[in-house]
């Protein structure tokens, strides 16, 4: 798709113009159409605003504009800086923004490009810079609900198409739909049926196998992946349950979770049960009855509950995770040993414990927290920091900065747009500025996070190790399994298990890593 130029006079070139600065818009159209062709960039228009009016509805070519990147036109739209698009009113401003937003067309200026296709791009966030951070908020929601509609519609409103279709536009109407690609969709075809009827063996008959064989399969035949990476079990898995393939549309499957870890923000995308499905506009690629004997298999797979009515003997039920497979760990009596600690899965290669052993293991860590130690503090400190104040003094005066920067990229442009500075001084300066700006969001939002930290181990001090406390005087105690494990449940998210040696004498080779639940932020 091709790119458009489009030029609007500020109120400040008005001004200009009368004191004699020469036509505007003539100098940003060789501006930027000089820009274009540096960056490799086709454009195909060049819509030029005569009135200098700051609503929509004053401004005939933004209402084209807009009109022709709703329906998904253009690629990306040149423009001076993101100000010509919008100033005016928030409602305009929203409408612009989300017309760019759900068409996913970016917005290019000399010095920067957004794009609205990558969410979670910092870059993205700054193309808030017209709008504040509850507009965008308000922008995202109404998104959002946009979105809700498309998906009842049968569109494909993901970025990403799923492995064995391409996202096309749909013709004379808005937004994507899925087209499957051939080659991929008979990979998609045979990871269903090696997994419900069988792959062919040598001697000719055919065998079911599982998603790690699978995984392995595709690897060794190097059928490549979307992204270039190896074929995992997760992958194979995720599609098996995708319901992309027999022609639905799911909504609200990962809805995005914002999560501190190490320090950081990240977006996580938790599996959600709770989501909805409807009849997408593209053609499956699976019939409803493999997909169903699909779904029946992999259900069968999974580790049976713990039935209400009888209570368990194992005191880790539900917590301990193969770290090669991914299955919860169950416990196996043994006559002649003590009770074993296993992995379900018959093929997988991590090996059993005596229970009691990864029991006592499990114990230890817990007195370890109700000392205050081996909890992750997410700096990395052994310390529990919880004092803010240098965080926050730091924090207003990184806020003068910022202001005081802003304003100096703002005489920047103005130097530009009158001709002061050239292409080049221009770009050297506004560059050097947003790389300061740059800086600055990276520390605030680290000095945010820390602040954060220190509210969660205030938490921690006065709830978690308390409860630590009393769990690790209590638990030996508590002679009933079933007890032990509620117990453990309060303050245990899950243990990670890893045993690569056998036998005698290796008893205690196993290693584990358990995971607090403690609050998040
Ligand atoms: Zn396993």
């Amino acid at each position: 798709m091709p790119y458009c130029i489009y030029l609007r006079k500020s109120r400040a070139d008005s001004e200009a113009e009368m004191r004699g600065e020469g036509e505007t818009l003539a100098r940003h159209e060789k501006a930027l159409t000089a820009f274009a062709k540096q960056s490799g960039l086709d454009v195909a228009a060049i819509y030029k605003e005569i009135i200098s009016g700051e609503s929509i509805a004053a401004r005939p070519q933004m209402q084209r504009l807009l009109s022709e990147v709703s329906e998904g036109m253009w690629d990306g739209v040149i423009v001076m800086d993101v100000d010509r698009l919008a100033r005016g009113n928030s409602i305009d401003q929203g409408i612009i923004s989300q017309t760019f937003l759900y068409a996913g067309t970016k917005i290019i200026t000399p010095t920067k490009t957004y794009d609205p296709t990558n969410e979670f791009d910092e870059e993205y966030f700054e193309f808030g810079l017209f709008m504040s951070r509850r507009e965008y908020k308000t922008i995202n929601r109404r998104l959002q609900r946009g979105r809700v509609a498309s998906v009842k519609e049968g569109k494909y409103v993901s970025n990403k198409a799923p492995y064995g279709y391409e996202r096309v536009k749909i013709q004379g109407d808005k937004g994507f739909t899925l087209r499957p690609v051939p080659e991929q969709a008979e990979t998609v075809k045979s990871i269903f049926e090696w997994y419900t009827n069988g792959i062919t063996q040598a001697d000719g008959t055919k065998k079911p196998i599982g998603t790690s064989l699978i995984a392995r399969e595709l690897n060794k035949r190097k059928v490549s992946t979307h992204t270039g990476n190896v074929w995992t079990q997760q992958t194979i898995r995720d599609m098996l349950i995708n319901p992309v393939y027999v022609g639905k549309i799911r909504w609200n499957w990962r809805p995005a979770k914002k999560k501190m870890t190490g320090g950081a923000i990240v977006t996580e995308r938790p599996r959600s049960t709770e989501f909805l499905l409807y009849d997408g506009m593209h053609p499956p690629i699976i019939s409803e009855e493999t997909f169903r004997a699909a779904a029946l298999k992999m259900n069968n797979n999974k580790s049976r509950p713990v039935r209400g009515d009888k209570k368990t003997q194992n005191p880790l039920a539900g917590l301990v995770c193969c770290t090669v497979c991914g299955r919860k760990l169950q416990r196996r009596p043994n006559d002649k040993t003590p009770d074993l600690l296993m992995c379900p899965a018959p093929t997988c290669d991590n090996h059993a414990s005596y229970l009691y052993l990864v029991e006592e293991a499990v114990f230890e860590t817990i007195k370890k927290w109700s000392l205050g130690h081996e909890l992750p503090d997410l700096t990395g400190n052994s310390r529990l920091v919880t004092d803010t104040t240098d965080a926050e003094t730091e924090l207003s005066s990184i806020f003068s900065a910022e202001s005081k920067l802003r304003s100096q990229l703002n005489k920047a442009y103005e130097a530009f747009e009158t001709g002061i500075y050239d292409t080049a001084v221009f770009k050297q300066r506004s560059t050097a500025l947003n790389q300061q700006l740059k800086e600055i969001e990276f520390r605030k939002q680290e000095l945010k996070a820390s602040a954060r930290r220190a509210q969660r181990n205030k938490r921690i001090i006065s709830e978690f190790i308390p409860k630590a406390q009393r769990i690790a005087g209590a638990y030996y105690n508590i002679s009933d399994p079933h007890s032990r494990n509620e117990l453990l449940k309060t303050i245990v998210h899950h243990i990670d298990y890893t045993k690569a040696t056998r036998g005698h004498g290796h008893e205690s080779d196993f290693s584990i890593t358990v995971f607090p639940l403690i609050p998040v932020e």
